[in-house]
């Protein structure tokens, strides 16, 4: 079962660097979100996410302390400082300002990991105006929907995706303008607005609009994982959060190299890929690329990462390609590497042990939490399979279907987190209905399944709409994924409950295979028998199909919902963020 495996134990007087939680239980017991908003500037008691992240290190004296260390796919590298960016990021609000954007406007981004992305995005929060980062491999359809349902009124976007753009733009009334970002620096043609002209004409300075703690800062679309992606918009005070998850659970430091494998236009690239270590004053390295197993380690190797934030879709690469690739590199930079986005099976957790020396760190949180909720952290044992436990000064719980607390440990029930805390959503963008479905009481009601055991780390089960019932019980299919995946043939496995007469549901798994073995029928046997000696016949699937590759989110979630929808030939809903 997934808790069998033994507990990573830390040494924590030994760390190479000291935790700035080196007693989780302390700090729990003194935590004040007022003692953090202290940390950070809040001139006239006023926050901006852009301040925070930026001109409050380029006031001060990390002034000349590169940012951002940018490598393009082709391999050129480029540094930009906190003043750069405090630079760059004035003259685009001065752009906005000059369009007429007003507070509150939806800013849509559709481009490429670029430099330009990430100035032109804290510009917009300069301006009180709403940041809404779209994920670049999207098609026109799923861009087109979700610009006119939050009604944006401009897009910034790259020359190498304006036709995708171009192909939507009358289905958008919305839309004033598209604004392109052309690198060559060619003038940009035709009626769309040149992003190089427009910088080079604007000013360095800009007074930022006097954004409070409830002013609208960032808007992100869900990953689609389990239906319509929903709009979830965040405020300006969500920075509090990013920066005590990114002191405390990325123990960020001053001289650490940070790298956030996520892109921005999904919630993690944001909030951890640019507010977490950038209002901690840190360091960090962007990759335009995707994927690539030997260029991720090359890039850990070449820019001495020292903090590493990636998700199980990778890790599982990852693993399938094997420990000799990170073994060709030097990694010793790294010293403390953690994973989001799903659950991280524990094959997963030890597997970095076994490549480069570190087990990694799995935490949970939500696009709607818009922070780590629940995390593993630098100075507490890992329970491999485990979330972890609650961050200090947020209440996480297991509550049952009348929203009472079960205190009881390891009974299962859904995850629950008492509200508020800064980084909270605070709407679904034109669905405040839904929005409001998701409170019950003093509990935000999070949609996953999970248990909690006697010592208080968090255990999940699965989404709501993912667990089954089997022959009068319910079992989570993250459960027996985690077990298919220790065989050694397994890269990946996606379990569903499949309708049947007698028990309600069974267990069916689709697994896709490590390269050199082939999908035989001795194999699916082995699976199952494999399967029912870990978790015994009740729980282990009664079916595996073998498939090359699972069905994923393009944040590389498995999608259970259409593994179910195809193997009942049921209609497969929105298929906006399926991967290609
Ligand atoms: P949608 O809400 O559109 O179906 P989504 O829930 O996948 O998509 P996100 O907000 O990106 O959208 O993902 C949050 C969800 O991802 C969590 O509710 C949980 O189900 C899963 N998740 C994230 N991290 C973890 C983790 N460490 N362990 C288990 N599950 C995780
Ligand atoms: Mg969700």
């Amino acid at each position: 079962m997934v808790m069998d495996y033994a507990a990573i134990e830390k040494d924590v007087a030994n760390l190479p660097v000291t935790p700035n939680m080196p007693d989780y239980e302390a700090l729990c017991g003194s935590w004040s979100w007022d003692a953090i908003r202290a940390e950070l500037a809040r001139p006239d008691g006023l926050v901006n996410q852009a301040y925070e992240c930026i001109d409050r290190h380029a006031l001060g004296a990390s002034r000349d302390k590169d940012a951002m260390i940018w490598e393009a796919t082709d391999g050129s590298i480029e540094r930009y400082t906190f003043e750069g960016m405090r630079k760059q990021s004035n003259r685009f609000a001065g752009v906005l300002k000059g369009l007429g954007v007003q507070k509150a406007d939806r800013v849509f981004f559709f481009a490429d990991r670029i430099p330009e992305l990430y100035f032109a995005i804290f510009g917009t929060l300069k301006t009180g105006a709403i940041a809404a980062p779209l994920f670049s491999a999207f098609g026109p359809v799923p861009v087109a929907e979700r610009v006119r349902r939050a009604d944006g009124i401009g897009i910034v976007t790259t020359l190498r995706l304006l036709p995708k753009i171009e192909a939507i733009r009358d289905a958008c009334p919305s839309i004033k303008w598209v604004m392109v970002i052309d690198r060559n620096g060619d003038p940009v043609a035709g009626q769309n607005l040149d992003y190089q002209q427009l910088m080079a004409a604007s000013s360095d300075e800009f007074a930022i609009e006097r954004t409070g703690s409830e002013d609208w800062s960032i808007m992100h679309f869900t990953s689609g994982t389990t239906g319509l992606p929903k709009g979830a918009a965040h405020v300006h005070e969500a920075v509090t959060g990013h920066y005590a998850t990114g002191k405390y659970v990325l123990d960020l430091h001053p001289d650490d190299i940070y790298w956030c494998t996520a892109d921005p236009g999904w919630v993690t690239g944001t909030s951890y890929g640019i507010f977490a270590p950038w209002s901690n004053g840190v360091t960090q390295v962007i990759y335009e690329g995707g994927f690539g197993s030997a260029k991720w380690f090359e890039i850990i190797q070449r820019h001495k990462v020292t903090v590493w934030y990636t998700a199980p879709t990778a890790i599982r690469m990852l693993m399938k390609a094997g420990t000799a690739i990170p073994q060709r590199f030097d990694t010793s930079s790294l010293r403390y590497c953690m994973s989001v986005g799903e659950p991280l099976n524990p094959e997963g957790v030890i597997w970095g042990q076994e490549a480069f020396g570190l087990a990694f760190h799995d935490n949970w949180w939500q696009t709607e939490t818009g922070a780590i909720m629940i995390a593993n952290y630098p100075c507490l044992p890992i329970r491999p399979g485990s979330m972890g436990k609650p961050f200090p000064g947020i209440e996480a719980a297991i509550i049952d279907d009348e929203f009472h607390e079960i205190t009881e440990p390891m009974r299962e029930g859904q995850l629950a987190v008492k509200h508020p805390w800064p980084s909270m959503m605070r709407t679904y963008w034109n669905d405040k209905e839904r929005y409001d479905s998701r409170f019950k009481g003093e509990w935000y009601i999070t949609g996953d399944r999970a248990k909690r055991d006697a010592d208080g780390y968090f255990w999940f089960i699965g989404r709501d709409d993912d667990v089954i019932n089997t022959a009068g019980h319910l079992v989570g299919p993250f459960e027996v994924e985690s077990a298919l995946i220790e065989h050694p043939a397994v890269a990946e496995a996606g379990v569903i409950g499949k309708p049947d007469p007698v028990a309600m549901e069974i267990v069916k798994a689709f697994v896709s295979l490590k390269d050199g073995y082939e999908p035989t029928e001795a194999l699916r046997r082995e699976l199952i028998g494999h399967a029912r000696a870990r978790l015994g016949p009740g729980v282990a699937p009664r079916e595996i199909d073998f498939l090359p590759t699972l069905p994923k989110t393009r944040s590389g979630k498995i999608m259970r919902r259409l593994l179910k929808a195809r193997e009942l030939g049921l209609p497969e809903g929105d298929t906006s963020t399926l991967e290609d």
